[in-house]
């Protein structure tokens, strides 16, 4: 099996495939979890507002999946408390209160604690009343690594910063033509191929494959910025809009709180960039429950991504669903993916292989390339102890980006000097040979961006020193 495009759904795809014992190749023609699959909330989550669609099913299906990302990925899955502040203006409080409740009752059997009322600091010293409920974030980045590598540890293969071209069918299958970053041609056969390529399936189904892509395609921006922490407690917060959206204020990598999102029509997969209109929303909406002044001067990062939505006429672009659909055709198969969530991603895998007459491997029982940690909190705490010469905001995020890999990593070192050469910010020689050995990453971005968010804390110049001992490591 052929699969394209190396989002959170083709690396799923591809580990499904090679845990069910299948040969898979993905290709990916940037980094892995370049596009939509690194510019989300970082949520896995039912979609508390997907009620208010009446979308029970996606929803159910979703905490289903937090249940189970929760045990196969504790390392990258962790629990996180959500406030409500109550707006009198705004949804009637027995409207939240029983939007909690089914919410609780459709995570039935999660390990999650229930909603309750609470009551929460807004910012000049304001107590509101609110709701608290739990959901759970992830570093959507590393996930769709860890995906990738689980596929390539079962028997998969896997080339990024390869592009797929042309596709033709012939009696031997697939013919499929792959073009890679450095001008080199090569072609491969394959029983089927899975156009999982996120915004690009349409172009993909039109450009490689000569079929009419999809006129019903919505592709819709969403934007994000993070700003230095705003509160200091660890719980996030979903602020009403006006307007009837939400806007999520989340404690993110220690120091910083991440504000999003925006919904947007997008005209073009690549169109990402978030429009000076949509950073003032965030702003505001931040400003506006905390009494504060941020402005533009203090954002830390900005990004947006694109999704591709199956289109249901909906003509808010909040309102199309969110649920994904699989188009099946010809013989041999050509499947195409739009739509999904990183929340089902392994879900909708499953389906991808059964549709194809494969069975899938067992995904919901294997843990993720250093699942087997355990309860994160305690790993990490272990962590600190084994490695003590490691500052503690160090460890922790190797605990929590590696899991029981942590000691692959950090193995026998005893010093700091045994990591190697130190890039800054906690970031040694050590793992950034690890991963361009292991997690595929080739530049800077690839590390500072994806496989840590290192970015946040890095100077341009020393990112330009990490970029320079790539390219050594490269040569
Ligand atoms: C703003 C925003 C917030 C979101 N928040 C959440 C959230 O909190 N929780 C949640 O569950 N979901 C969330 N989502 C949804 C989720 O991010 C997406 O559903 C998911 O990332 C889509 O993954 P994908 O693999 O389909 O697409 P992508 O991640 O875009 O991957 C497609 C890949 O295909 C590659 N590709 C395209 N053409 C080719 C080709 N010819 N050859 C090789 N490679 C190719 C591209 O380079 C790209 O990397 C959010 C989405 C957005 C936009």
């Amino acid at each position: 099996m052929l699969v394209v495009g190396g989002g959170i759904n083709g690396a799923a795809i591809a580990r499904a495939a090679a845990l069910g014992g299948h040969r898979v190749l993905l290709v990916e023609q940037g980094d892995l979890g370049h596009a939509t699959s690194s510019a989300s909330t970082k949520l896995i989550h039912g979609g508390l507002r997907y009620l208010e669609q009446f979308e029970f099913k996606l929803v159910r299906e979703s905490l289903k999946e937090r249940a189970v990302m929760l045990r196969i990925a504790p390392h990258l899955v962790s629990p996180l408390e959500f406030l409500i502040p109550y707006d009198a203006t705004l949804r009637p409080w027995p409207m939240l209160r029983a939007g909690l409740l089914l919410y609780d009752l459709l995570a039935v059997g999660g390990a999650l604690p229930r909603s309750r009322a609470v009551r929460a600091d807004a910012g000049g010293g304001r107590s509101v009343r609110a709701l608290s409920y739990w959901d759970a974030r992830v570093d959507d980045a590393r996930l769709v690594v860890l995906n990738a590598l689980d596929a390539a540890e079962h028997g998969g293969a896997v080339r990024t910063r390869t592009r797929l071209t042309r596709a033709r069918r012939d009696s031997a299958g697939w013919v499929a033509q792959l073009a890679d970053c450095s001008g080199g041609a090569s072609e491969v056969v394959a029983a089927a191929i899975v156009n999982a390529a996120g915004p690009w399936v349409s172009e993909t189904l039109n450009d490689v494959f000569g079929a009419a892509g999809r006129s019903s395609l919505r592709l819709v921006r969403g934007s994000h910025i993070v700003l230095p922490r705003l509160y200091p407690d660890e719980r996030a917060r979903l602020l009403q809009q006006k307007d009837g959206r939400i806007v999520f204020l989340i404690p993110y990598q220690d120091d910083f709180t991440l504000v999003g999102t925006t919904d947007i029509p997008a005209v073009e997969p690549g169109d990402s960039e978030p429009t000076p209109a949509e950073i003032a929303y965030l702003l505001g909406a931040a400003n506006a429950y905390l009494g504060s002044h941020y402005g533009e001067i203090s954002i830390v990062w900005r990004f947006g991504g694109v999704r591709a939505l199956y289109d249901d006429g909906s003509a808010n672009p909040s309102k199309v669903t969110r649920d994904y659909h699989l188009e099946l055709s010809g013989d041999p198969p050509l499947l195409s993916v739009f739509g999904g969530k990183v929340t089902t991603a392994r879900h909708l895998a499953d389906e991808v292989l059964d549709r194809l007459g494969l069975a899938p491997g067992d995904t919901a029982a294997h843990p993720l390339p250093g699942g087997e940690c355990g309860p994160a909190v305690a790993f990490a705490a272990a962590c600190e102890t084994r490695w003590p010469f490691l500052p503690a905001g160090t460890v922790r995020r190797m605990a929590h980006a590696y899991g029981s890999r942590t000691s692959t990593l950090l193995g026998d070192a005893v010093t700091i000097g045994d990591l190697g050469h130190d890039f800054g910010h906690g970031l040694f020689e050590r793992e950034v040979t690890y991963l361009h050995r292991v997690e595929w990453a080739r530049n800077a971005e690839d590390i500072l961006w994806r496989r840590t968010k290192l970015g946040l804390r890095f100077t341009a110049e020393e990112a330009a020193r990490l970029d320079g001992h790539l390219r050594e490591l490269e040569a």
